[in-house]
């Protein structure tokens, strides 16, 4: 598409691409000439945010002012203002990728009814989605695991695969990556990203090549992986990210940058995912939520691009925006080592040079906000958790830490057990378990178990446990592999979940190698996994695979049990699968408090399984350690791992590799032709998409049959009038929660219980509980999503104290009636009784998850009332039109002694209302006395005012496209 660009700052450059050809630019340096801003001072961060600013200017949308304001930058005083930044591009996973192309073929449906063009609803920039969020580790410690599981797969996904099909021809700037591929992140790292982008355009009618730099927004919160190779972009909300696809800017309030001068080198021993967990830590301490931390110095210049990618990747973590990192000659080394074109690299190279941002920043040649230090050298092997990635724990303190939190009351963040000895181990049979939903664990005598020839689970011959370690050699797996035998002994502590997983540890070439080496030298000293922890590697990308092949490691890995389960997220996600029945009894019938580790980057409670209450952060090569350990109350700086066949003590210092032996094997392992082969012709390298059947047609034939996509109620009735701001009546509260609610609370994206709404709703349409699939792959159904929200199974609501899971109570009537969150949300509705929702800190924390935001407005939520919001679901919340609101410092729904029989009102909201005003709640309690308290409104911006004005995002953009 040729835009027109009208270069209003007269700052069009020329600039020599490569090998001699030049294209334009909108030149900084050229704006820092006319005196506007000290721009070489600037962040990096923040001068690419400011060429699009530049370069977009059309007077309407983006105005000079804005450009001005940014150019001015204030390092210790940003100014109050939203930047509008138009983005390059726009990348998607599957999870939030359906609901979005879901919204998008709602709004053509729309766009129909109103007897226009429904083609007016394309996406205005490119936009990528890569299928990964689906795969779930059904089978494991065998070679057949990665058919296995994407045959469960496809069989789960097919309709949201067809739905997606259809997408990918209906849109023409849509590109969609098939499952078995890779993770999004890692894809984005290792084949999206080109750096610097051109498109063709004309100004004063010449016709003109203009570069800029690779931005994008994501609609997962680990987009932020990209900052590693300079990029920037962040996750957003789907409803954010389908307004920019659009074509309107992403609105962001002028950030802060915290500067993070790295000095130093990892010592030998530490690993990039030691580092990411010290750089959690540090930083969520320092408080940098809605910030952008600029990594630099010569640390940050010796650091190569796939650890600086893993430091990206958990900005949510440390909370940050970005965690971003200057373009440099490791960036260009990095595109050329992953394939990319010769012409690619020098056109990011030279566009760089030409703008003066080439090259990792020293100290004292940037002015930011706030200053930290960091010495390499001072970060240790650790892991985090066991509930929070910001929790870490120097490895050596692990034991102890484990001990003094399982006896630490529940309330200070402990398990509240007493009198524990973790010496007491229940025996666990691992033989002949019965089918469960479906997912069985199968043995080589299934006709003992009742289970006939014929069955689908037999066809199925699900595989579970490890087989016996070969020695010998590597273990090919027959068809007629059924592993499922031994017995284990399982207590508190125990290792039930090892992971290899997440982009945000498989992306770096020397943790997976690392793991390899470590595994390698276990295997040799006979060690061996117990059969009651479930292993599995999942990487982000098939060039894992063919390295960890190439160098001989994965045939270690195999014969401790991480086989190759898949290419997508896995247990990162909580889609670890099913463990043993036999395990699962014996964890509720003792309560215990059972351990996962893993690579990812996220632990909170029911997050990895809902069985598992401690999860680990790790490094690859620690997450095999603790599966050889079996148990997390370990010292591993002094007890040993296990004996070899002489009986002989090993110790982690034993197995684990050096610097230079994980160098030594990565030398000449990874080759740019690999990534040129593995990113080739992917659409048809797996058969299984391309016989997924496709429909054609620019509107979606919407099938009531389908229980996985159905057309939301978003646009019904749709009129070109949008609504008022009015006051909150007599509202009541649907539920009232502590802090840290995530997102996975409000939405979650794993198992769907038969017994909840979500569940009965599926069974009423004759679903059977094992085709239930998760609440992540329901998301093109609101139907489903609807009774899902808040129907999480580790949510507390401070309504019914003492429960946990999605229930409430009824107020309308009498003392309250218990039942769950849906149902009474469905009664209120017959009454038009508005909802609100009261909470802690942290409101919202987690993944980006526009469900949560979109279920929270279809149950009938009018306002979130909490004492503080995550940056995206806030955002989120007014994208859907539901108003967040501002508890005052040091006042809570418990302060206020608030229990959900009040009656609730938000006095003072009028179409006048601006960004950050004070409002009143005002309370009125069982002896009809009001209280009332000031609360700010969390609508942060103009333009968030008209957001909420139209009742969301969706409907304000379709009245826009309407009106052209
Ligand atoms: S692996 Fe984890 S961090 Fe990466 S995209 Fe998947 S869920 Fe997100």
């Amino acid at each position: 598409m040729t835009t027109t660009m009208r270069d209003e700052f007269k700052t069009l450059r020329k600039f020599d691409v490569g090998k001699g050809r030049e294209a334009f630019f909108c030149s900084l340096p050229a704006l820092e000439e006319q005196g506007i801003g000290k721009i070489l001072r600037l962040p990096v961060s923040i001068r690419i945010v400011l060429e699009s600013v530049l370069r977009n200017c059309d007077g309407q949308k983006v105005r000079s002012k804005d450009v001005e304001a940014l150019a001015n930058w204030n390092a210790k005083s940003p100014a109050n203002e939203e930047i509008p930044f138009v983005v390059a591009r726009i990348v998607l996973q599957d999870f939030t990728g359906v609901p979005l192309v879901v919204d998008l073929a709602a709004m053509r449906s729309a766009v129909r009814r109103l007897g226009r063009d429904p083609k007016i609803i394309e996406p205005l920039v490119p936009v990528d989605l890569v299928v990964d969020h689906s795969v779930q580790v059904d089978f494991f410690g065998s070679a057949r695991a990665l058919e296995l599981n994407l045959d469960m797969e496809f069989k789960r996904n097919r309709e949201r695969y067809q739905f997606l099909k259809w997408g990918q021809q209906a849109f023409k700037t849509f590109q969609l990556i098939p499952p078995g591929i890779g993770i999004v992140h890692q894809v984005n790292l290792e084949y999206l990203a080109k750096g610097v982008l051109f498109a063709q355009s004309t100004s004063n009618n010449e016709a003109l090549t203009i570069y800029f730099p690779d931005t994008l927004v994501g609609t997962d919160s680990h987009t932020t992986m990209i900052n590693g190779l300079g990029v920037v972009g962040w996750g957003v909300g789907g409803i954010e990210a389908e307004a920019g696809m659009l074509g309107q800017p992403v609105y962001f309030l002028t950030p802060e940058v915290v500067g993070v001068h790295m000095s130093g080198q990892l010592r030998e021993g530490v690993t990039a995912t030691d580092l990411v967990l010290h750089i959690t830590q540090l930083l969520r301490a320092q408080k940098v939520v809605g910030k952008f931390v600029e990594f630099y110095g010569e640390g940050a210049a010796s650091l190569p691009v796939p650890d600086r990618a893993t430091i990206g990747n958990m900005s949510p973590e440390y909370g940050a925006t970005m965690g971003y990192f200057p373009i440099d000659q490791q960036s260009i080394d990095y595109l050329r080592a992953t394939g990319r074109s010769e012409e690619q690299c020098l056109a990011f190279e030279n566009y760089f040079r030409a703008q003066k941002m080439f090259g990792m920043p020293l100290k004292g040649e940037i002015d930011y906000s706030v200053d930290i230090d960091l010495d390499l050298a001072e970060v240790q092997p650790s892991v985090a958790g066991p509930k929070r990635p910001q929790d870490r724990i120097n490895l050596p303190d692990l034991e102890k830490t484990f001990r003094e939190l399982l006896e630490k009351p529940v309330r200070d963040g402990g398990y509240g057990k007493q009198n524990v000895d973790l010496r007491e181990k229940h025996l666990v049979e691992l033989n002949g378990s019965p089918p469960r939903n479906g997912e069985m664990f199968s043995t080589d005598k299934k006709e003992d178990q009742g289970i006939s020839p014929g069955d689908e689970l037999n066809k199925i011959e699900m595989i579970s446990n490890r087989p016996t370690p070969d020695p010998g050699g590597e273990i090919e797996a027959e068809s007629s592999d059924v592993f499922t035998h031994g017995r284990t002994h399982v207590g508190h502590g125990s290792v039930l979940i090892a992971a290899i997983t997440s982009c945000t540890n498989t992306s770096n070439p020397s943790v997976m190698i690392a793991a390899g080496l470590l595994a390698k030298k276990a295997v040799e000293r006979g060690l061996r996994v117990d059969p009651g922890v479930k292993t599995s590697l999942a990487p982000g990308s098939r060039v894992v695979s063919d390295y960890l092949h190439k160098t001989g490691l994965q045939k270690y890995l195999d014969q401790l049990g991480f086989n190759l389960v898949g290419y997508g997220c896995t247990t990162c996600i909580g889609n670890s699968g099913p463990l043993h029945p036999n395990i699962e009894k014996t964890i509720n019938k003792y309560d215990l408090v059972a351990a996962s580790v893993l690579s990812g980057n996220r632990n909170f409670e029911a997050r990895v399984h809902q069985h598992i209450k401690a999860n680990f952060l790790m490094s690859p090569p620690l997450v095999v350690a603790f599966a050889l350990a079996g148990r997390v109350h370990i010292n591993l700086s002094r007890e040993p791992l296990g004996k070899d066949r002489n009986g002989e003590e090993i110790f982690l210092r034993d197995l684990w590799p050096s610097l230079s032996e994980i160098r030594d094997a990565m030398q000449g392992a990874l080759s740019p032709e690999t990534f040129r082969k593995l990113y080739r012709d992917f659409a048809d390298q797996n058969p299984k998409w391309s016989d997924i059947p496709s429909s054609s047609g620019d509107i979606y034939q919407w099938d009531e049959k389908s229980d996985y996509i159905h057309e939301p109620p978003f646009f019904q009735n749709f009129s070109m009038e949008p609504g008022h701001i009015e006051e909150i009546r007599g509202a009541r509260a649907l539920g009232i929660f502590g802090d840290s609610v995530t997102t996975d609370h409000i939405s979650p994206a794993g198992a769907i219980k038969e017994t909840s709404p979500a569940g009965k709703y599926l069974k009423s349409r004759g679903i059977e509980p094992r085709d239930f699939n998760s609440y992540g792959s329901r998301r093109g159904n609101d139907l489903v999503m609807t009774r899902g929200t808040f129907a999480n199974v580790r949510i507390k609501n401070l309504v019914v104290p003492g429960t946990e899971g999605g229930v409430t109570k009824y107020f309308a009537s009498g003392e309250g009636e218990e039942m769950s969150i849906f149902d009474a949300a469905m009664k209120y509705a017959e009454t038009n009784t508005p909802l609100v929702i009261l909470a802690g800190h942290e409101y919202g924390t987690g993944s980006s998850r526009d469900w949560a935001a979109k279920g929270t407005r279809l149950l009938g939520v009018k306002a979130v009332v909490a004492a503080s919001f995550e940056r995206i679901h806030r955002s989120n919340l007014v994208g859907m039109g539901v108003l967040p609101l501002q508890f005052p410092d040091g006042t809570t729904a418990q302060s206020l002694g608030l229990e959900g029989s009040e009656i609730f009102s938000i006095i003072g909201l009028s179409e006048t209302i601006k960004p950050g005003q004070t409002v009143t709640l005002e309370i009125e309690g069982k002896d009809r006395q009001k209280r009332s308290v000031p609360v700010k409104v969390r609508i942060d911006t103009p333009i968030e005012i008209d957001y909420y004005r139209h009742g969301g995002i969706l409907p304000f953009v379709l009245r826009q496209l309407l009106l052209r």
